[in-house]
């Protein structure tokens, strides 16, 4: 069968990786694609929200099966399209896009139907909004309600800064129209780990845990990044923790989607915030994390063409999902100065001696090829992801193969895992 996969980041490579392992795959195109993924997919220039070329190009060239990668093509209704023209496609509907798109929705939806999340206030203006504030008091979190590609939330330490982040997103509208309207949140403590499973709409099939690193430095220190590493399983989240995320929060999830008369099907991805027994969500997303998607399809033994089709066709329940038990740990490279502005172009090297240690996959992210040389063409730029009998062995293989890896400029947190390692001496 002919697979399309949209998107050009680490998630859509480890994708492509995972579906070319597929037996009943003999063809994979990828929309755009990075230097990596072409070594297994044909990549074609369109871009992730172009949904009329992107039906076209599957309609051309008779695509069995469409896969999303990130959030944008979703919330432009690419979904929506495809199943309109009677195409196959992996992903949710606009309608049920919207846990991700709008974090209004979501909030109001998690009052709605009692499902633990922090407390907030939705506003639509900033003076109410600021005095709401000086009631409250610090710390405080400020969220714009619509995507802002990770920058759209502001946690606020002070009064002064929580006001601040208003006039951002409302006065300056620094996200557009994402910043319509915003909310205001009590700051929750605690660990936070993702929860991400395959739905299609009744059955929810979780994938192991994992845990993605926001921040850009050591410490969780610096701005907040796409993501600097991640690994699999999370030991925050006890069996005691995972069974209360499925009840507490999946399954009611599905259920009021439905109910809403936006039936859910695809990836579904809670973020969550967990203190001791306590579990608060902080956010759904639609989609697969980047760059937990590297960690959990290493660790996935399945076919995924068959889970992906076993949701299309409302049959998951059918589905035994076989995990590798041993732990996996990515580590990203990102280029010096990112998430601010970086410099791209730059030639990268160690690539093959990096890929040769045992148990690595590097999987590319903003990459691409110049006088057949591999390039950094993005803020993140690979995932150097391992697996080994336990995790201080993927810990230790994925930063070997990291360091022979170089460009000019490159940077990495030299302390993804460390948090699961601490937890297992407490
Ligand atoms: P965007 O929509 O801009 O892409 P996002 O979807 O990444 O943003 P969230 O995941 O909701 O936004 O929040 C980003 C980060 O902010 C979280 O990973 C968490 O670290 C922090 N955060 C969000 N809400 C809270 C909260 N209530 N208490 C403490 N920290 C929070």
């Amino acid at each position: 069968m002919k697979v399309l996969v949209v998107g050009s980041g680490g998630r859509e490579h480890a994708l492509v990786w995972k579906i070319h392992q597929s037996t009943r795959v003999n063809k994979i195109f990828c929309a755009p694609g990075n230097a990596g993924i072409k070594r297994m997919a044909e990549c074609v220039d369109i871009s992730v929200t172009d949904v009329d070329a992107l039906v076209a190009f599957a309609k051309e060239q008779e695509i069995d099966l469409t896969v999303i990668g990130p959030e944008m093509s979703l919330t432009v209704g690419v979904v929506d399209a495809f199943e309109k023209e009677g195409l196959r496609i992996f992903g949710p509907t606009r309608d049920a896009a919207i846990l991700e798109g709008s974090k209004v929705f979501t909030k109001e939806f998690l009052k709605k139907y009692d499902i633990p999340t922090a407390q907030f206030k939705v506003f639509k203006d900033s003076k109410k909004a600021k005095k709401y504030i000086d009631k409250c008091g610090a710390p405080l979190v400020v969220k714009a309600d619509g995507l802002a590609a990770g920058k759209g939330v502001i946690v606020a330490s002070t009064v002064k800064e929580a006001k601040a982040a208003v006039d951002l997103i409302m006065r300056d509208k620094a996200f557009g129209e994402a910043g319509n309207k915003l909310i205001v949140e009590q700051c929750l403590t605690g660990e936070e780990a993702s929860f991400i499973a395959f739905t299609d709409g009744k059955t929810v099939l979780p994938l192991p845990t994992s845990q993605d690193h926001k921040a850009a430095y050591e410490g969780d220190k610096g701005p907040n990044t796409g993501g600097m590493g991640a690994y699999s399983p999370a030991p925050v989240v006890t069996e005691k923790i995972a069974d209360y995320v499925m009840e507490k929060v999946m399954l009611p999830t599905i259920q009021g989607m439905a109910a809403e008369g936006r039936p859910y099907k695809g990836m579904l991805y809670a973020g969550l915030m967990i203190d001791g027994d306590d579990v608060q969500v902080l956010e759904f997303n639609c989609r697969f994390g980047d760059p937990e998607a590297q960690p959990l399809l290493m660790r996935l033994k399945s076919d995924v063409v068959d889970i992906f089709e076993a949701v299309i066709d409302g049959r998951l329940d059918q589905v035994e999902m076989k995990i590798d038990p041993r732990p996996t740990v990515c580590v990203v490279m990102a280029s010096g100065g990112y998430p601010g502005s970086y410099e791209s172009g730059k030639v990268i090297r160690g690539l093959k001696k990096a890929s040769d240690v045992t148990g690595v996959v590097v999987f590319h992210a903003g990459t691409d090829v110049r006088n057949g040389r591999v390039i950094s063409a993005g803020g993140r730029v690979l995932g150097v992801t391992a697996v080994a009998k336990d995790l201080e062995k993927a810990i230790a293989a994925a930063y070997k193969a990291t360091e022979m890896i170089e460009w000019t400029g490159s940077f990495y947190r030299t302390d993804i895992g460390a948090k699961a390692l601490k937890k297992r001496m407490e």
